[in-house]
């Protein structure tokens, strides 16, 4: 039988032992952390995230303060509102709930955050950060799904890795921190051919292409470990599913993730520690 990864529970653990650490640090700093969200419009997945993100900061004492713009906003506005952030002394962390509206330029806006308070690990600074192996700010998805192999001390070092998507966000820093790991990486995208043959030699599969239940069980190798980062709706129930046909490929496998449940939870509690480092950095002027 296959051990499912939980990223609830893990995640609970983690927020545990992160919220005694603010309680902590705050007798010696004399104030929590504090994490500003930038929220552009009302798009229904950007504003749930959202909700979800300013829940899980105050069950840890990180404070959060959500400014919520129009979808017309011009790109002034929300460049004079990075900057006004990156001056405040009391924020430490600064996220911007993507994807902004078109007529905003999304690269510059990233670019205008300061590296230090870029709790994403979106900005260019912590994105070669992390290619040079210096120290920076990890982007919390593939922080978070490293976090989850470790958690059940998967061997990743000497392990064929295979990862179904090129995203910044997601496949790339993920491809990079498995091979800073000495996993042999294989990264796939949507011009890849005979994906199956890849997919089906990883003893690590991560799929994170957005696609619905795309990784089937004939494309994983049996006793695999296999997370799955895809968020998306079962086009049948309408309900949230991932990027692997779980039922079957549970089947084979010696570890997977669900969907709900998985890497989600950890991609929140993966912001909520990079706010809480940024804000330790700040007091000790790194
Ligand atoms: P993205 O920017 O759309 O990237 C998708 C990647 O998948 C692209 O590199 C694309 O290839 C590749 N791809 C698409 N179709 C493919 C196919 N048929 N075969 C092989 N590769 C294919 O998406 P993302 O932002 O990385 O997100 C991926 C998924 O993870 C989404 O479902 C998203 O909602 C989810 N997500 C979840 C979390 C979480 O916390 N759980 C966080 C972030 C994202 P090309 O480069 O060739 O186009």
């Amino acid at each position: 039988m296959t051990n499912i990864i939980s990223g609830t529970k893990l995640a609970s653990k983690r927020k545990e032992v992160l919220k005694e650490a603010i309680i902590k640090a705050n007798q010696k700093y004399h104030r929590s952390p504090k994490l500003a969200v930038i929220l552009v419009g009302n798009d229904v997945g950007s504003l749930s995230y959202v909700k979800g993100k300013e829940k899980a900061a105050l069950e840890v004492g990180i404070t959060i303060e959500t400014f919520h713009y129009e979808d017309n906003i011009t790109e002034e506005i929300l460049e004079n509102k990075i900057k006004e952030l990156n001056l405040d002394d009391n924020v430490d962390g600064i996220l911007v709930q993507l994807p902004l509206p078109k007529h905003i330029a999304q690269d510059r806006i990233i670019d205008l955050i300061l590296p230090s308070k870029d709790v994403d690990g979106f900005h260019p600074y912590n994105v070669a950060s992390l290619y040079l192996k210096h120290e920076g700010i990890l982007p919390c998805t593939p922080k978070g799904v490293i976090a989850m192999l470790d958690s059940e001390n998967i061997t990743i070092e000497g392990k064929r890795a295979v990862v179904v998507g090129r995203s910044n966000i997601v496949g790339m820093p993920l491809a990079k921190m498995l091979l800073d790991r000495n996993a042999t990486v294989t990264i796939c995208h949507s011009r890849t051919k005979n994906l199956k043959d890849i997919t089906k030699e990883a003893d690590i599969l991560i799929a994170c292409l957005g696609k619905a239940k795309f990784i089937t069980s004939d494309m994983v190798k049996d006793g695999a470990t296999v997370i799955d980062v895809g968020v998306n709706r079962d086009k049948i129930t309408n309900k949230l599913c991932g990027d692997v046909d779980f039922d079957n490929v549970s089947l084979k496998t010696s570890y997977i993730t669900k969907v709900p449940g998985g890497v989600g939870p950890m991609t929140i509690c993966c912001l909520l520690e990079n706010t809480y480092i940024a804000y330790l950095n700040h007091f000790n002027n790194k």
